[in-house]
């Protein structure tokens, strides 16, 4: 059974969010709430902000043409961000849109651009990959926004991670062996890191370094080789079902 509302729109608001409060609303979200949702005087929605849980809120319309909305009661407590990191060599803008948005559905709480020598995208648009982050976060239902770490060099990425992490080489190399068994052969303690590279693949310089971190658990995604978004949904549907919160157990139960 749903835990819940999915019927109700749900609007991110940078606004801190506290009884009684009124939230103004940014011309973006003013436009989506009038014109887009048609949502008049009364209207009823859910916002979060990603630090005060979800509230529900009334429309109200001073005027014809702007709407602030009046808080009522707190639906849902704040959640403690999750634990995966998702890194991933940047596609091309329409499947890093995709990318970005399925990662985030599927629980990633940060993700690193990680440079690898054959990626093929090496200028970011931040704001476009945080409106992605918040557009998959409005409709997926959580309440912690994913981090969009600083774009970094694969390795220093692979140098800088700390040795406790458990890192999940996504590897086209990889032999081809249960996923689910290799998953299982360890616990994790501490953060989990998903890598998956670019649509050219890692070279084999890449793929040694990853190879040598201390909290390397070498991937196959089966074998076909599959494209670093459909890569994506795959490892992390993996992960979250014998570690994340697919298991239906509460992290204390972990
Ligand atoms: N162009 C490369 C494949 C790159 S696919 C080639 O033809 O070999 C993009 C990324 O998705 C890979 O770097 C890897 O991280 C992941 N990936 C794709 N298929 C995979 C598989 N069967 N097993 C493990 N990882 C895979």
């Amino acid at each position: 059974m749903a835990r819940y509302d999915f019927a109700t729109h749900r609007l991110h608001v940078p606004a801190d969010l506290a009884p009684e409060a009124v939230v103004p609303l940014e011309p973006g979200a003013l436009n989506y709430l009038l014109n887009v949702l048609r949502m008049d005087e009364g209207a009823r929605l859910l916002v979060f902000n990603g630090r005060d849980g979800e509230w529900e809120a009334t429309v109200r319309k001073p005027t014809r043409k702007t709407a602030v909305l009046a808080l009522q009661r707190q639906t849902r407590l704040q959640e403690p961000a999750g634990r995966i990191r998702y890194a991933f060599a940047p596609l091309k803008s329409a499947r890093l849109d995709y990318l970005v948005q399925k990662a985030v559905e599927m629980g990633a709480a940060r993700l690193t651009p990680v440079l690898t020598q054959r990626t093929q995208l090496h200028r970011l648009k931040d704001e476009r990959l945080q409106a992605n982050i918040i557009e998959a976060a409005e409709q997926c239902g959580i309440l912690a926004l994913p981090v969009l770490e600083p774009e970094i060099r694969l390795d220093r990425f692979l140098a800088t991670l700390p040795p406790d992490e458990i890192l999940v080489f996504c590897d086209e190399d990889a032999e081809i062996a249960n996923p689910v068994v290799a998953l299982r052969q360890k616990q994790p303690m501490a953060g989990i890191t998903v890598l998956v590279g670019p649509e050219g693949g890692f070279t084999e310089d890449e793929r040694a370094r990853a190879l040598a971190h201390p909290g390397l658990l070498r991937l196959s995604l089966g074998p076909r080789i599959l494209r670093a978004d459909t890569a994506a949904v795959a490892v992390l549907t993996l992960v979250q079902s014998v570690y994340g919160d697919w298991t239906g157990a509460s992290v204390k139960e972990m």
